[in-house]
């Protein structure tokens, strides 16, 4: 017999297995002997009160085996090798589940990835911390697995469309994912499981006739009477097929190209700031309501911070609990900084970018003559201002919390996970005060919700900017079609329509099936 049940426990309960199985017996009150195995559905923490308390929906197999069936079932991905061409370009979250969709629609996708496999990626983002150096082609924002392949690897998204989200993370436990994301309600891969889980949904497009090409960057769309015929490569090479376009947040030439092809363009609204970082304990200690932490059953704790500070929208973004600071330039002269942390989410360090929302009428007019290019200009401009005062490296300029919000400098910066380095910078001084000080604002809002937040134990480090695309490459409604271009499917994070891992993911699967479309009516 298999029974469900809900549960709110205490933490030493809920994540012991014995224990929780000698309660689940208690509450279905059957002899502890009888139940064969306890497998939990939905996990989810709720640190509202003093009493922290995991709720859990948990399926009991009574007199009866555990079966290990999936909780979403696996795709049969049929063998396309013969199917019609399709060009995916991007090798991202959008384009890989954009080319597993094109697949079981019976399309053939060709993936053109500017970057390198996922695996050979390491020894380039590797270099940028321990030698200052950025390869343009191969960081952390360019090659497989895309801005999401050494990202902190959190998979949850604020889309409502739930089945579309189960159906993402079943495919990415399909790869090779644990399913623990299938249950908890904060799912996370982590930065060292994430380039296997990216290699095994490579070997799926190739093993079912798709194609996958690395160090190929397209530099020019084909396009004949309005309809997108294929693309161009840096090495001259012409493929051909309709064209999803998943190149994500960071390419600017392929911005600029759209542009100078009279493909329509627009300017977008977006989020900048700094990362700040405190010592997991202390979050922890804030989180949780304990002098003592996490104590030995909980994960490192999250935040979440929102509020306006002079008609502008100041929060945290992209937390990562447990996790490192990374340099995520994609090229020359720029200083960036993003977040990631491993699986077992276990740094000394807690970090989240917060960031400021800006709209494109806030610039000032030598950005906004830039038209469509407006906020990628002034964003470019922000990263080379950083990479300057960093006095032309990757060695960032940081802050102590307080002295950034009180104006005053800080002589010595406390330890970092920031593998490149940090050193002291008057942050509050070079900051676009627009920015500056509406952080300054929100870090008091936030430092009076939750004591002990505003510390000079935290730091702020320079720059965030890559938060969302500074530009938007528009669509025709729910064709999902360029709205110049025939056959041209902007997609994902790059195209403005996407933010994060799933959301990207959901945005790759829904181009392919409007290119499907489009190319079964034969327009
Ligand atoms: C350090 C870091 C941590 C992050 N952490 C998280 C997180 O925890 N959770 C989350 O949801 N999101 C996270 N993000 C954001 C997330 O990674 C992105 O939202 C997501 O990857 C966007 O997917 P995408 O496919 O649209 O674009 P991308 O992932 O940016 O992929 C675009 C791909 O296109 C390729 N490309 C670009 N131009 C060309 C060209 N001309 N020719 C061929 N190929 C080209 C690039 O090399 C890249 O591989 C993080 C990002 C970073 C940088």
């Amino acid at each position: 017999m298999i029974r469900e049940t809900q549960l709110r426990l205490p933490p030493h309960i809920a994540y012991d297995d014995a224990r929780l199985s000698a309660h689940v017996a208690k509450t279905l009150d059957v002899d502890a002997s009888r139940i064969q195995g306890v497998r939990i559905l939905k996990r989810s923490i709720d640190a509202r009160k003093r009493r922290v308390a995991v709720n859990l929906t948990v399926r009991a197999y009574v007199d009866e085996p555990m079966t290990r069936d999936y909780l979403v079932p696996p795709i049969p991905y049929p063998n396309v090798a013969s199917g019609r061409q399709v060009v995916v370009v991007g090798a991202g979250p959008g384009g890989l589940f954009a080319a597993l969709r094109l697949i079981e629609l019976g399309l053939r996708p060709v993936v053109l990835e500017r970057g390198k496999p996922v695996d050979r990626r390491r020894v380039d983002v590797a270099r940028i911390s321990r030698e200052g150096i950025v390869d343009p082609e191969s960081n952390y924002c360019f090659g497989e697995g895309g801005a999401g392949a050494f990202s902190d690897g959190k998979l949850y998204t604020r889309s409502k469309k739930r089945g579309s989200v189960e159906r993402i993370l079943g495919i990415f436990v399909q790869h090779g994912a644990n399913e623990n994301i299938l249950v908890d309600a904060h799912p996370h891969i982590g930065s060292d499981k994430l380039p296997a889980v990216i290699r095994s949904m490579r070997q799926t497009i190739v093993d079912r006739g798709g194609e996958v090409r690395f160090e190929t960057r397209v530099t020019r769309l084909m396009i004949q009477d309005g309809t997108v015929t294929g693309v161009v490569t840096a090495e001259d090479e012409v493929v051909e097929g309709a064209v999803i376009l998943a190149t994500g947040h960071s390419a600017r030439d392929v911005y600029q190209m759209l542009h100078e092809q009279s493909v329509a363009i627009e300017s977008k609204d977006l989020a900048v700031g700094v990362r700040l970082e405190h010592p997991q304990h202390l979050i922890d200690q804030i989180q949780y309501h304990s002098p003592d932490g996490r104590g030995q059953y909980l994960p490192a704790a999250e935040y979440n911070f929102v509020t306006q500070v002079d008609g502008r929208g100041v929060y945290s973004f992209c937390m990562c609990p447990g996790g490192v600071i990374v340099p995520a330039a994609s090229g020359a002269e720029q200083l960036v900084v993003n977040g990631m942390s491993a699986s077992g989410r276990n740094s000394h360090w807690a970090n989240s970018g917060m960031v400021v929302e800006l709209r494109v009428n806030d610039l000032p007019e030598k950005f906004t003559s830039a038209g469509p290019l407006a906020m990628m200009r002034f964003q470019a401009e922000l990263e080379r201002e950083c990479w300057m005062q960093a006095g032309r490296s990757q060695v960032a300029g940081a802050q102590r919390m307080k002295d950034f919000v009180d104006g005053r400098p800080s002589r010595l910066i406390p330890p970092s996970s920031f593998a490149a380095g940090v050193q002291p910078s008057r942050l509050d001084q070079w900051l676009p005060p627009m920015i500056g000080r509406r952080l300054q604002g929100g870090f008091r809002q936030f430092g009076s919700r939750a004591r002990g937040f505003l510390t000079n134990d935290a730091i702020v480090i320079g720059v965030e900017t890559r938060t969302s695309s500074p530009v938007r490459i528009p669509r025709d409604g729910e064709n999902l079609c360029h709205i110049g271009v025939a056959g041209l499917y902007p997609c994902g994070e790059g195209a403005g329509y996407a933010g994060g891992i799933v959301s990207s993911a959901i945005d790759g699967e829904r181009c392919a099936e409007a290119l499907a479309a489009w190319l079964e009516s034969g327009d």
